[in-house]
């Protein structure tokens, strides 16, 4: 049996995880063994989510359970759902999926390809209610059951590419308050496992990054490429204040799953997306840092934008009209721009400065006569005309090559450039 979970929390506390924790602990109280759980980041442009869009699910070996088995399964997942789920925000909008093996199999496709479409563009409830009939599953949504859009998705995810998350959760009474870590124990580990777990430490800043900052009950989340890899990282951080419990989950983050490639026509609201075109405006910088340029590939032009907080912006403001680039990224709610998740530079336009001649006879800069008047020695008074001017190839400080964030300021699903070489 399958079963999903999503949109269970609110900025104000709880995350879908721990909720997920919390029914497989209950199931081991009662010798049922999940196997390993997924937390599947959908679309990050969408407006609904609380912080990273994420739903879960997990499976249990459902041949020798009895009717009344099956029952209490349900039992259980559905007064936890409704004991922890956040349901006074107006945002929080639950829902439960129960699947069956057989339904799981002969249905993964039409799963898969709502998977494909809700991590990259924006998905109804009309959909989904639609897709949960026809694939004879059980669903349970509360207030406006927008969660049902998530739960149907994560299943369908195909982990062709996957990485793992070691959570780490809080006490309760600790829940809001400053997270307590080693802040050297998280550097030490960095140096001896990255690249095979990252975005722990942001090593410029000398800060962590892999602590969530609001009232929700992680702790603090380790990722990286195998169960192995997160488990060493785990043995080697220094905790200062109790752990509640730790739990691995299976994921799609730092996958690079929701980008799919478009033409600029083609891009929608909330849509996630690869495009490539050319810079047709030098870009323009506004407060904080903000860069703004325009690209075209010839089938429609379309305004970028890096933001102040990352590196990107540096990158972003150094690009010139001409230069190729291929932007990693997508559109968030009510903007017309393509947020930069990373830049990949395909090409760089040559850019020159015009400099005066040097005088053949005294070896020194000549004058310049005004606009198109030519140039003259002040020494010899030789006058040579207008063009006599050079052009000096002006070195680019950019190179053909991916640009991305730093760690804390990426999206979870975003491949980082160390990822690249798996
Ligand atoms: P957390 O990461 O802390 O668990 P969250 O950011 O995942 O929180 P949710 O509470 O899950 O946010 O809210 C996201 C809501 O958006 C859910 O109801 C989910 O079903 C819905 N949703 C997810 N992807 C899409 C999509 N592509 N189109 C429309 N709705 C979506």
């Amino acid at each position: 049996m399958f079963i999903a979970l999503d949109d269970t929390d609110s900025t104000e506390g709880m995350c879908t995880t721990y909720l997920t924790c919390l029914i497989l602990r209950k199931f081991k109280e009662i010798n049922l063994i999940a196997d390993i759980p997924n937390l599947v980041r959908l679309n990050p442009n969408i407006p609904y989510k609380t912080r990273g869009n994420g739903a879960c699910w997990f499976h249990i070996d459902d041949n020798n359970l009895s009717g009344e088995r099956k029952k209490e399964i349900k039992t259980i997942v559905l007064d936890l759902l409704k004991k922890y789920s956040r349901f006074e925000d107006e945002n929080t909008n639950p829902a439960c999926v129960f699947l069956d093996d057989e339904n799981f199999k002969i249905n993964f496709e039409i799963l898969n390809k709502f998977y494909k479409k809700a991590v990259s563009e924006l998905c109804t409830i009309e959909e989904a209610d639609e897709i949960s009939g026809k694939i004879n599953a059980t669903a349970y949504k509360f207030k406006n059951g927008r969660g049902i859009v998530g739960c149907l998705a994560c299943l369908g995810c195909d982990f062709s590419d996957l990485t793992y998350e070691l959570l780490i959760y809080r006490t309760e009474e600790n829940f809001g308050k400053e997270r307590m870590i080693d802040e050297e124990s998280v550097f030490e580990m960095h140096k001896l496992l990255y690249p095979g777990t990252y975005d722990n430490v942001n090593e410029e800043e000398h800060k962590l990054v892999f602590m969530p900052h609001g009232k929700d009950p992680i702790l603090c989340g380790i990722r990286g490429n195998s169960i192995e890899v997160v488990n060493k990282a785990f043995s080697l951080i220094k905790f200062n204040e109790e752990i509640s419990f730790t739990r691995i989950f299976r994921t799609n983050q730092h996958t690079d799953a929701h980008l799919m490639f478009k033409k600029i026509s083609e891009l929608k609201q909330y849509d996630a997306a690869i495009v490539a075109g050319t810079v047709i405006e030098n870009p323009k910088r506004i407060a904080k840092g903000h860069t703004f340029f325009k690209i075209s590939d010839g089938t429609a032009t379309f305004t970028c934008a890096a933001y102040g907080v990352t590196r990107l912006k540096n990158i972003a403001f150094n690009l010139v009209k001409g230069d190729k680039v291929r932007l990693y990224g997508g559109i968030e709610s009510h903007k017309d721009t393509f947020n930069i998740e990373k830049i990949e530079i395909l090409e760089l336009a040559k850019i020159y400065k015009k400099e005066n001649p040097v005088c053949p006879n005294c070896k020194i800069r000549m004058k310049s006569e005004g606009t198109n008047k030519g140039f003259q020695c002040k020494n010899c008074k030789l006058r040579l005309k207008n063009d006599a001017v050079k052009f000096i190839e002006v070195p680019r400080n950019l190179k053909q090559e991916i640009y991305e964030v730093e760690p804390g300021h990426r999206r979870h699903l975003s491949k980082q450039l160390c990822r690249y070489k798996i």
